[in-house]
């Protein structure tokens, strides 16, 4: 793969040879401007550790069951397009089934146990899942498209952590609200995205067993294959039958999931979108309720920020995952001063960026999760060149096949833009100017949504003053995309409600009632 760069229209061909000095600066990275002139040998991660199945079925009260109607959907290699395998599509009466399934469990086995008891089983998940880490972290890359080096190094370990974290507190529910009694909701319905599959499914699952409830979860249609092994881990760790159930189906069945009247508690992350339609429809339900929704958030970078260290939180912040991340630093702002020299420092870093094929552990870019993924940023960007922004794509050679799009940068950009204002879910970063920090506070509150932000400045005072005035849920400071499972997450406005992680993770898991 060339690694130079140029400019270049969306879509345009690749040129075959890039003009000297082709756009790095020469104040920076290699010294005599050029972009790197040589390439990375190949080096795939095997395939190996993982079998995939030809099909799979529904886990519902422990067993691997087919759907009523016998229906299948396929699964699909982002990177190659190839198909995977074929996953059962639930129908309603196994959305049935598979409450009854939790609620019976929660009745009769797991609700019953002690928080010792349950502990247990959650440090046991914890252990297999470290255990069994490469399978599935390699299972995670071939179906979902991201690099290895991300799924190796951030999915699989942070999914084992939220394992162990949440196993800690199973035991200590009469310590962890003063004065109140903890009891579980019940049943809980979770439907997950694609763009964290495995990692979505343990901020899920985690809190919820450890709080003493059951659950039936539904991945999203094009990443299913980590929660089926899952469902082959829990059966591993012995959990009770009808405590973990997997459903696999469309969106309807995930609505199907939330409204059964049976369901006690949702948890949903995906769109806002989708978000909406889930709470009118559960409204009057009397369910509790955690949506983590869509967002749009500004990694603000000041004249007095070190830049060559926001240069890599910039990159972290929204070419990580391919952009395909709710909390992506997708708005850059940037202080005017410094624009210029930060924008030449972030392109000659782009060029940098490796994109390919997800089991290549030197790929830092993998494949779009879905044609239809692919579609939604192709608009976009052109929308933005459309109506007037600068466009910046590093010249590396894309896959022949699969779904691949080039990490982009565009300066330029007015407020009132769409690439300014919706959520791309891609590797786009839209970069905007501002003269003070009451300016950077504005623009950066300037959306409906409200899940993050980045600051970088030296100042911890202007730091301790900017997170009181904005509105995200999650501010870093001087670095981007932390996660841990200690911490809390969630946003503001349309970027939902409730939170995940930490103590307040628990809580979304229980009753409180007084003593
Ligand atoms: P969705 O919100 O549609 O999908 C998330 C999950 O919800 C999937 O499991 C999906 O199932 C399910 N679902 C879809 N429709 C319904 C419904 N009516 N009731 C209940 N569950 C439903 O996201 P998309 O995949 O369509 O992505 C569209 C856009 O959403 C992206 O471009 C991105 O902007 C945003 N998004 C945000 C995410 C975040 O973490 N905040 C995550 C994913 C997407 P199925 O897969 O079967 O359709």
């Amino acid at each position: 793969m060339t690694a130079m760069a140029t400019e270049t229209k969306p879509g345009a061909a690749v040129p075959a040879t890039v003009p000297k000095n082709g756009g790095a600066p020469n104040s920076w990275g290699l010294g005599d401007g050029q972009a790197i002139p040589w390439e990375y040998a190949p080096a795939p991660e095997s395939r190996e550790i993982v079998t995939i199945r030809e099909r799979y079925g529904l886990f519902v009260g422990g067993k691997d069951v087919a759907s009523s109607d016998g229906l299948t959907f396929t699964t699909i290699d982002p990177s190659t397009e190839e198909p995977l395998a074929e996953i059962a599509r639930a129908t309603e009466a196994d959305v049935d089934t598979a409450v009854r399934a939790a609620r019976q469990a929660q009745s009769k086995s797991w609700g019953k146990l002690p928080g010792r008891e349950r502990a247990k089983y959650l440090f046991r998940i914890a252990r297999l899942l470290q255990e069994r880490s490469r399978e599935f972290a390699v299972l995670e890359s071939i179906d979902s498209g991201k690099p290895i080096k991300e799924s190796r190094d951030v999915d699989v370990p942070l999914a084992a952590a939220h394992f162990w974290y949440y196993a800690g507190w199973a035991d200590k529910l009469d310590y962890a609200f003063p004065g109140r009694v903890a009891k579980p909701l019940g049943v809980a319905a979770q439907v997950i995205p694609w763009n964290f599959p495995l990692l979505m499914l343990a901020w899920k699952i985690a809190p919820a067993l450890a709080a003493g409830n059951t659950v039936v979860l539904k991945p999203a249609s094009t990443t299913p294959l980590t929660a089926l092994l899952f469902a082959d881990l829990c059966r591993q760790a012995d959990l009770p039958p009808g405590v973990v159930n997997i459903i696999t189906g469309p969106g309807e069945i995930g609505m199907a999931l939330v409204t059964h009247p049976d369901v006690d508690k949702v948890a949903f992350t995906g769109s806002t979108a989708v978000g909406r339609k889930i709470a009118q429809g559960i409204a009057g339900q009397g369910k509790a309720l955690t949506l983590e929704l869509g967002g749009k958030a500004a990694n603000i970078v000041f004249d007095d920020a070190p830049l060559d260290q926001a240069v890599e939180g910039i990159v972290n912040g929204i070419y990580f995952n391919q952009g395909e991340v709710c909390c992506a630093g997708s708005r850059l702002l940037v202080q005017e001063s410094i624009a210029d020299l930060l924008i030449a420092k972030l392109k000659d870093r782009l060029s940098t960026i490796r994109v390919g094929d997800p089991l290549d552990k030197n790929t830092d870019v993998g494949a779009i999760n879905s044609r239809a993924q692919l579609d939604k940023i192709t608009e976009l960007v052109a929308a933005g060149v459309a109506e007037g922004a600068e466009l910046y794509q590093p010249a590396c050679e894309l896959p022949g096949r699969g779904f691949f799009f080039r990490p982009t940068l565009f300066t330029n950009v007015a407020q009132s833009y769409r690439i300014a204002r919706e959520e791309i879910f891609g590797p786009v970063l839209s970069t905007i100017t501002f003269r003070t920090p009451e300016e950077a506070i504005e623009k950066a509150n300037n959306t409906p949504y409200g899940l993050s932000a980045g600051i970088w400045t030296d100042k911890g005072s202007r730091i301790l003053m900017m997170v009181k005035r904005m509105k995200a849920g999650v501010v870093w400071a001087n670095t981007f995309n932390k996660f841990d499972p200690t911490s809390p997450f969630g946003g503001y406005k349309e970027s939902g409600y409730g939170r995940e992680g930490g103590l307040p993770g628990l809580q979304a898991y229980l009753r409180l009632e007084d003593r």
